[in-house]
Parts: C-alpha cells; sequence; structure tokens
C-alpha cells in the first residue's frame, strides 16, 4: 500500500439515514461490504426492507410537502450547496479511498472521481439562481408564462461503479432543483454515498431532505414502485433499467435512466496512432473496463490494423495489475466474485466462439479478483463478445474497410452509450459525429466529462441525462400560467 495513505477506521455496521436519523432499522439482516482487492469483509450495512423504505420516502414527502427546501430563497439553495462542495473537497482524500476501498479501483482514479463530483455539486450550485422561467408573447389583455418546479420526491439508485462520483452526479441537480431525495446505492459499494449524505447535512441541507438507503435490488424495486415517489433516477445495467420502467408505469413516474453500453472506438488510417492507441487502451482497460462508457468495441481500418495491433499490444501487456491503494496501478481488481464469474465467463466464451485472445485471457490467483486485460482479434461482428457489454478489461478489435463500413458496424448495436473517434480528416469526423447512433461522440479523445455538458445514452443505453441544463430538466416539470388581465 502507498504509505501516505490513510485508512480509515470503519464501524461493524454502517447505518441508514432516514429524515435526519442515522438508523439500522428493523430489519436484522445485513450485507457483508467486501475489499474486492482482498476479499475481506470492511463492514456491513442493512438490507433495507418496506418499513424502512416507507419511513425514507414518508419524510421525503413531507420535506417536499412543507417546503423546508424548495421554498428556501434560491440563494440560500446555492449556498448550501457550495458549502457541500467546500465539505466535499475538505474530505476529498478521504473520500477517495473509501472509494477504492469498496470498489478496488485504482487510487489515482478514485482521486479523479471525487473531483468530477465535487465539480459537478459546483456547477450545479450555480442553478437555483439561474432556473429561469419563460414569458410568452401572448398579445393585449393576456400574461402568459411558465416556470419549472422541482419535481418532487425523487429516488436516486446508483451503480456500483462510480459509488460516489454517480451519487454527486445525481444529488447535486436534483437538489439544486429543489427535489427531496432518497439515494440508493449499490449493495457492493455504499459507504462514499452514505458519506455524502452526512456531508449534506453537515452543510445545512435541511432533515429529511436527503435521504440514503442501503440493501440490494430488492429495497431498490420497492422503492421504484413507492407511490409517493415522483421521478427515478437510475444508473446501472438496462436489464434493471426494463424493470424499472414498467415499475414506473402505474404512478407514471418520471425516469432517467443511463444504462449499459458497447461502444465503439472507432480508428481510420489517417489516424494519429501515438494519441490513438494510448487513448484506446485507456478507453477499454481504465477502471478495470467497468466503465458504461468503455471503448470495449474497437473498431480499425484494416490499413493499419497490424500496426495498431504492435503498437497496443505490448502497451497492454505492460499495464500494471494490483490493488487500487498500491498507486501506480492501472488495473484494480474487479469489484465482486459475481464480477469476475461473469468476465471470466466471457473470455471463454470468446474462445468458444472462435476469436484469438492475442493477449491475456486469464484471471490472476486471488486473493481478490483480477482478470488480465485481454484483447480478442479475429472478432466477427456477430459474436456475443462483439455485442455483448462485458463489463471488464476485454476488448473486441474488428477490422473495417470503409467509413461507412465502420459507421454501419458502430450502430449495429441494441446499445448507444458513446463512440469514439480517431482521424485526422476534419470534414470526416464532423460526418462520422453526425452519423454515430451515441449519446456522446468523443473525436481524438475519449471519456471526457464536462458537468455543464448532458451525458446519457440513446436505444437501450437510457432516457433523459445526467450533467448539463438537460439534467436539471429531469428533475422539474414546466408549469405554464395564463392570466387574463
Ligand atoms: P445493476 O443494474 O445490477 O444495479 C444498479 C442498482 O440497481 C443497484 O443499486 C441495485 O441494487 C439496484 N437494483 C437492482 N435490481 C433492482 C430493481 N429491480 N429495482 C430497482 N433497483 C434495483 O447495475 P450494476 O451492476 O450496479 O452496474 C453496472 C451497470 O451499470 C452496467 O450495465 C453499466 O453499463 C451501467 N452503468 C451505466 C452508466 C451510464 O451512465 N449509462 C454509468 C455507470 C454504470
Amino acid at each position: 500500500m502507498d504509505p501516505s495513505i490513510t485508512l480509515p477506521h470503519l464501524p461493524e455496521y454502517e447505518p441508514m439515514l432516514i429524515g435526519g436519523d442515522w438508523t439500522t432499522g428493523a430489519s436484522t439482516r445485513r450485507i457483508p461490504v467486501l475489499d474486492p482487492a482482498t476479499g475481506r469483509q470492511l463492514t456491513t450495512v442493512a438490507q433495507g426492507d418496506e418499513a424502512e423504505v416507507d419511513a425514507a420516502v414518508s419524510a421525503a414527502s413531507a420535506a417536499h410537502r412543507d417546503g423546508r427546501w424548495r421554498n428556501l430563497p434560491p440563494r440560500r439553495r446555492q449556498d448550501v450547496l457550495l458549502r457541500l462542495a467546500d465539505l466535499v473537497e475538505r474530505d476529498s482524500e478521504a473520500l477517495a479511498v473509501l472509494d477504492t476501498l469498496d470498489n478496488g479501483k485504482a487510487i489515482e482514479r478514485a482521486r479523479g472521481d471525487v473531483e468530477l463530483g465535487l465539480q459537478a455539486i459546483r456547477h450545479f450550485a450555480g442553478t437555483p439562481t439561474r432556473m429561469n422561467g419563460t414569458v410568452h408573447p401572448a398579445g393585449p389583455g393576456r400574461h402568459v408564462y411558465s416556470v419549472r418546479e422541482p419535481v418532487g420526491v425523487v429516488a436516486a439508485v446508483l451503480p456500483w461503479n462510480f459509488p460516489f462520483m454517480i451519487a454527486a452526479w445525481k444529488l447535486a441537480p436534483a437538489l439544486a432543483a429543489g427535489c427531496t431525495v432518497v439515494v440508493k446505492p449499490a449493495e457492493q459499494t455504499p459507504l462514499t454515498a452514505l458519506r455524502l449524505v452526512a456531508l449534506c447535512l453537515e452543510a445545512g441541507v435541511p432533515e429529511g431532505v436527503v435521504n440514503a438507503l442501503t440493501g440490494d435490488g430488492r429495497t431498490g424495486a420497492q422503492l421504484v414502485a413507492h407511490p409517493e415517489i415522483a421521478k427515478v433516477s437510475f444508473t446501472g445495467s438496462t436489464e434493471v433499467g426494463r424493470l424499472i420502467m414498467a415499475a414506473a408505469a402505474p404512478s407514471v413516474k418520471r425516469l432517467t435512466l443511463e444504462l449499459g453500453g458497447k461502444s465503439a472506438n472507432i480508428v481510420f488510417a489517417d489516424a494519429d496512432l501515438d494519441a490513438a492507441v494510448p487513448a484506446a487502451v485507456r478507453a477499454v482497460f481504465g477502471h478495470s473496463g467497468q466503465m458504461c462508457t468503455a471503448g470495449s468495441r474497437l473498431l480499425v481500418q484494416r490499413s493499419v490494423v497490424k500496426e495498431f495491433l504492435d503498437r497496443m499490444l505490448p502497451a497492454v501487456e505492460a499495464l500494471r495489475i494490483g490493488p487500487g491503494l498500491s498507486g501506480g496501478v492501472n488495473i484494480g481488481p474487479l469489484v465482486s466474485q459475481e464480477q469476475f464469474d461473469r468476465v471470466t465467463g466471457y473470455v471463454e466464451l470468446g474462445r468458444a466462439e472462435g476469436a484469438q485472445v492475442a493477449v491475456g485471457g486469464e484471471p490472476l490467483p486471488g486473493p481478490g479478483w483480477f482478470v488480465r486485460p485481454t484483447v480478442f482479434t479475429e472478432v466477427a461482428p456477430d459474436m456475443r463478445i462483439a455485442r455483448e457489454e462485458i463489463f471488464g478489461p476485454v476488448a473486441a478489435v474488428l477490422p473495417f474497410d470503409t467509413e461507412e463500413e465502420a459507421i454501419a458496424l458502430a450502430n449495429d448495436s441494441d446499445y448507444g452509450l458513446a463512440a469514439g473517434v480517431w482521424t485526422t480528416d476534419l470534414a470526416r469526423a464532423h460526418r462520422a459525429a453526425s452519423a454515430l447512433e451515441a449519446g456522446t461522440v468523443w473525436v481524438n479523445t475519449y471519456n471526457e466529462f464536462d458537468p455543464a455538458v448532458a451525458f446519457g445514452g440513446v436505444k437501450q443505453s437510457g432516457l433523459g441525462r445526467d450533467l448539463g441544463d438537460a439534467a436539471v430538466d429531469g428533475f422539474t416539470e414546466l408549469k405554464s400560467i395564463t392570466i387574463a388581465l
């Protein structure tokens, strides 16, 4: 372990936050929280049940009804959010260490994630005073205007891959819009979201406005089905996204769904390979491939495939694998035994489908859930390893001949989260960016995020957007008012 890192003292269990009180609830069932680098138990959390779900939603609902947050002067809400940002900055190293312990990610990435969460909080702190309405030209005798109002109680259901960052990406715009929130972190990685809601209280968010429930998918299912939830903001798998859509139907809940991906990263023969190769390695192997935007379908123009692989494969072999807290590690462990089994299962499947392992392909002996970064060549577009989200350090390299073929291959997917394009031809860059079916296209870069820029998917990668003005729109309803003068 990097000797400069201080490990936190973790209690035997981590309580939930309901209506301003920290509680383990009535449930005696506990979920162990494990360190993916060692398999060791860090702490436990409660399996929130119907009683806790109901209590948390009731607290948030009461806080919404009495207006203790949404009716504060916008400048006061801005001050609270700026204080929250200062507190996150104060605790940033401790939050990063906790994210690494909980999720396994490299400490450098965890520090970057906390920074991206912090940027979002600072960005959305400016929202309350700028949530402008519109006055419509309506002729004499009428005053017609539209205003944005908070949608109500939000259920924020979180994944395990960016436990802190996505908590902040959802909480900040929801609070900025004036909503009250019940957060449900992933059962594998609940710790930093619990710290974030504690910091909300310390910053002056009134009790009951932010609540946090722990538990697995059963807790999540009870939460999203609760009739007093007005909006579900979910990040996770497409499979669970579909279940949430169905659960939202009876009371017509508003939805933001950030789901899976199988993003194409396209390298044209005219690309600057000095930039494209290391970026392609980071795009798919960063965070051990456990990224929704992972550039896991690497489409390379046939005339440069050999040169590309000659450069890429040694770079992949040189990636450092190890515990996230070691410092200087590129590939940390996968988050859980389940994820380890899933990823190694896909590697076996790729072999069985007839693809060639050009590098990697083996898990490492435990403890911890480590898999060597793996590159498959000889991949056909209809193979499952080329179509399904693996969510681990596995790349599929597919050659193409023409620009049209590259776009067709990239778009031949149920997913549409992100895409990358590497070219020095400006016209081709714009043509490809326009033709790709994806919520985000990066040209000559990959995985750049900005809290001012909307992020989300098309097709089965989701609906609605995190970040940007669109995120705030998603936590509000537009009310139109016509006054006869
Ligand atoms: P998951 O769908 O298994 O779980 C996500 C969350 O949903 C967890 O908190 C879980 O407890 C909860 N949940 C499970 N079943 C539920 C149900 N029936 N009702 C309500 N909640 C339920 O996802 P995961 O394995 O934690 O995360 C990995 C997935 O997330 C990948 O598919 C990845 O692509 C996706 N992801 C997408 C984005 C994005 O922005 N598009 C970002 C990160 C991760």
